[in-house]
């Protein structure tokens, strides 16, 4: 039994019961109990608080927000405004006075509003900006069109890719700290990757670039998962889909450092909010902290960690990113709640359809990678509070089968 084993045992005796009462809280888990639901990154089940305030916003508030004089549209204003004030100490903002919180559809509009509406603002003719080319699709795309945008006008920017060490699934930092200079003015960096599960470590990107440097955070992986705090991570925008957060789909936010007043987003009020999917945000952000993301951070990462463990003992796998998941046995990072991996012989498509054919959701194929990514497919399991030790020892003993 390694070290591994056994703090993965400790946590879950220990939560056991937590998660229990949790579980229950999920009504489409407990309606399927012959299925395990293990695809939370691609997006997360709705425990019932959160249908709740759905429903009960519908069915007693239901207005459009900042404009009728009538108490629903009031009420409904007041919700959209105290959002965002949610938002801000859902992230431990330790200056809400100055920031601002944008709601957006999910973190791919997110980040484009970063870069269509921010970027420009940022940027002189010269300047150098970090993208990370191994990452997610939403957060490349929306800074090579802006490169594209401001040449257009006249200013040039260089695009550096973000450099990645696969075997730990974290970015090179040493790479980053030798390549960024001082025209370095911004990096689109992400907090946990949504392919290799690493916690990147952001400390070492705002070391590398120094302090003067804007970070923009993809917190897709993140926001719902473990705790997110602004002012420890020390970045500049924090992006994240409320979806993966047990809120609606359609519901997002961007979180920025320095607000340029109220109207920092072109059109700002001039569009209807997607006030009850802000409902649904509001309630999502109360239940979690009142499950406490720590606690789901360290439920995922035991259920992560022992699939990892069962996983390295099957010869017919290859597990991407970094091996291990507790930081006890990696001193690079630490992986999150996502688990990655192909099978030596068998498609990851067909893969995904004999697993479902046992009763697990998984995602597999390309999962949205950018180019500098994964070229051949994979499988992605990852769990959430709802998701038990016994399922991962299902799916264990059915990859066996397999091997
Ligand atoms: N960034 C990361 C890291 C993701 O995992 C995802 C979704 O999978 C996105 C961005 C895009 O999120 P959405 O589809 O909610 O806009």
């Amino acid at each position: 039994v390694s070290r591994t084993e056994t703090q993965v045992g400790a946590a879950i005796e220990e939560l056991g019961e937590w998660q229990h009462a949790l579980r229950a809280q999920f009504p489409i888990i407990t309606a399927h109990p012959e299925q395990a639901y293990l695809d939370s990154a691609a997006t997360a089940q709705k425990p019932q608080a959160v249908l709740d305030a759905v429903h009960t916003y519908l069915t007693t508030t239901n207005a459009n927000a900042g404009r009728g004089t009538y108490p629903w549209a009031n009420r409904t204003t007041v919700l959209v405004e105290q959002a965002r004030d949610r938002v801000k100490r859902f992230l431990g903002d330790p200056a809400p006075e100055r920031s601002a919180v944008h709601f957006t559809s999910g973190t791919t509009e997110g980040l484009r509003t970063v870069a269509r509406d921010w970027l420009p603002g940022l940027l002189a003719d010269g300047d150098e900006i970090v993208v990370p080319f191994a990452d997610h699709e939403a957060n490349i795309v929306p800074w090579l069109e802006a490169q594209q945008h401001l040449a257009r006008q006249g200013v040039r920017i260089r695009v550096r890719p973000m450099p990645y060490q696969r075997a730990s699934g974290d970015y090179d930092h040493t790479a980053l700290a030798e390549t960024a200079g001082g025209r370095t003015r911004f990096v689109a960096a992400t907090h946990v990757h949504h392919v290799y599960g690493g916690d990147m470590n952001i400390h070492r990107i705002r070391r590398a670039v120094g302090p003067d440097a804007v970070i923009c955070l993809d917190a897709a992986q993140s926001i719902g998962h473990l705790p997110v705090s602004v002012a420890e991570l020390d970045v500049d925008f924090v992006v994240f889909s409320g979806h993966k957060a047990m809120a609606l789909p359609g519901t997002g936010a961007v979180w920025a450092r320095r607000s340029r007043g109220p109207d920092f987003v072109p059109g700002g009020w001039s569009g209807t909010p997607n006030t009850v999917g802000i409902a649904s945000l509001t309630a999502a952000m109360n239940w979690l902290d009142a499950a406490g993301t720590d606690r789901i951070e360290q439920w995922t990462v035991a259920l992560a960690s022992r699939l990892t463990d069962g996983l390295r003992h099957l010869d017919a796998y290859e597990i991407l990113g970094c091996q291990t998941s507790l930081a006890a046995d990696s001193p690079v990072q630490r992986r999150q709640g996502i688990v990655t991996f192909r099978h030596h012989a068998i498609d990851s498509s067909d893969l995904g359809f004999i697993l479902f054919s046992h009763g697990f959701m998984v995602r597999s194929d390309q999962h949205c990678q950018g180019r500098a990514g994964e070229r051949t497919g994979s499988v992605r399991v990852s769990p959430h509070v709802h998701n038990t030790v016994e399922e991962v020892d299902r799916l264990l003993a059915v990859l066996a089968t397999l091997g």
